[in-house]
């Protein structure tokens, strides 16, 4: 099975949607990679197939094939242009490629929703025809592409010391070299960087969802897409703090931890954490993929939970992520983290697991307490569907985030404070579970819109 890095569950992107946003996004610039001479690109064409097509509109999978066939990078791009540049595309009918070329491209034409056809692989499906050659990718969820010939298209062929493919190999690789969870991906990741690289791009990670926080805490306003959903993540901060302007990040850090907060304090924060990266992620902003976009916000509500109210060190929040992005490559390898192939019991049922997991190594847990923990968050995300209304991320998904951090919360309280030996459900238990569950599905929870909430809020539905 591949080597994954902590770095390839932990991403920094653009939202709304991992595989529909930053996933098809590679695609169109790995696409472009592949022209030896980009000056002979005259026109391109894009077909978007199964769940590209059915939420595509919403997840924004169109905005996202413009800026990766213009060769922007996710985690660099300057998100408050994106209206100016996609704007600039549909007055022009050009795409500039890095400045240095520019093809003729329609959006309106160009980009095709194929709705009622899916390609066998995977229902993420992406083809894109220029007039020298054609490929098709497939985004396999938290923006992983994989081409129809090739496995994993960023897999490494790294030697890594601990060979992890489910719990009981972390179980056997950490008691015969004692090691914590976080110890032994800490050795993995060294087979990729340096040990002062893998600090310090854990820190990047960090400190992107810390903006990602302080910034959803800090806007007002109506999201985008037409379901006209009020931002609520700035409204409960200045309820809670008051009306004043901080001019950084830890400011406003300090300013909370001052606070005297009871229990109903603690979890109203939580909520506020994971509505406001969410609300971010909804408006096109700058987040980390957790191991999701749609699920973005739990593990930075959990662990702004744990720094602000656990007095977690900066480099217990390092260990957090090592922890939780091994228990996040867990399920890519034993089930998925693709709504559109498990529902969301792939999104926010995997990074609440990945959260319990990591939380409970930073309050002292044993390996057994940790992998407990996302054996627990897991199993009560069992058969969640995905039924995004309008396939906007944005309702049930924002608050979806705010019961998954709390969710990751009882469950590390709840395994911190068990016998793990006496557990009736292991982790590889529920990772099998969740597999067979995606299996079953129907179709219409995966991810089309054409189904559950999507097809039933009364706002959608005619008067009788
Ligand atoms: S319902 Fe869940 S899986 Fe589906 S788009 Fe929303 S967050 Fe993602």
């Amino acid at each position: 099975m591949e080597a994954i890095s902590v770095f390839d569950i932990f991403k920094i992107g653009v939202g709304p949607s991992s595989s529909h946003t930053l996933g098809p996004w590679r695609a169109a610039r790995q696409f472009l990679a592949k022209h030896p001479d980009i000056q002979a690109i005259e026109h391109v064409e894009v077909h978007l197939f199964g769940s590209l097509a059915k939420t595509g509109k919403g997840h924004g999978t169109d905005i996202a094939v413009q800026l990766g066939l213009m060769d922007f990078d996710p985690e660099y791009f300057d998100v408050d242009s994106l209206g100016t540049v996609i704007s600039d595309v549909e007055i022009s009918r050009q795409l500039i490629v890095r400045d240095e070329h520019q093809f003729t491209f329609d959006p309106t034409t160009d980009i095709v929703f194929h709705m009622s056809e899916s390609l066998p692989f995977h229902p993420n499906a992406v083809t894109f025809k220029s007039n020298l050659f054609e490929e098709t990718y497939y985004s396999v969820g938290g923006g992983f592409v994989v081409t129809e010939n090739e496995e994993l298209s960023d897999k490494r062929t790294v030697t890594l010391p601990h060979h992890t493919n489910c719990a009981e190999d972390i179980k056997r690789e950490c008691a015969a070299n004692k090691l914590s969870i976080a110890e032994m991906v800490f050795r993995n990741e060294l087979a990729w960087r340096t040990e002062d690289q893998i600090n310090a791009r854990l820190d990047q990670i960090w400190h992107t969802m810390l903006e990602c926080l302080y910034r959803g805490c800090h806007t007002e306003g109506i999201l985008p897409g037409g379901l006209n959903v009020v931002r609520r993540a700035a409204k409960k901060n200045r309820e809670q703090i008051g009306d004043v302007p901080y001019k950084s990040q830890e400011q406003w850090c300090e300013a909370i931890q001052h606070l005297f907060v009871d229990f109903d304090d603690v979890v109203n924060w939580i909520s506020t954490f994971a509505l406001a990266v969410n609300e971010e992620n909804a408006a096109f902003g700058r987040v980390v993929t957790a191991p999701t976009n749609g699920a973005a916000g739990v593990i930075p509500a959990v662990m702004l939970y744990a720094y602000l109210f656990k007095k977690a060190s900066q480099e217990q929040l390092r260990e957090f992520m090592l922890v939780a992005g091994e228990i996040g490559s867990l399920f890519k390898k034993g089930a998925t983290i693709s709504a559109a192939m498990g529902g969301c019991m792939a999104e926010i049922g995997v990074s609440s697991a990945m959260a319990a997991a990591g939380l409970t190594h930073i309050l002292g847990g044993s390996t057994d307490q940790v992998l407990m923990a996302a054996e627990i968050s897991m199993e009560h995300h069992l058969g969640m569907t995905c039924d995004p209304i309008l396939g906007l991320v944005q309702v049930p998904c924002i608050e979806r985030n705010t019961m998954g951090a709390m969710k990751a919360i009882t469950a590390a309280n709840m395994a911190i404070t068990s016998d793990p030996s006496k557990a009736k459900v292991s982790l590889d238990d529920v990772i099998k579970t969740m597999w067979d569950t995606a299996k079953d599905m129907n179709s219409k929870y995966k991810e089309t819109s054409e189904g559950g909430l999507a097809t039933n809020i009364s706002v959608l539905v005619p008067e009788c």
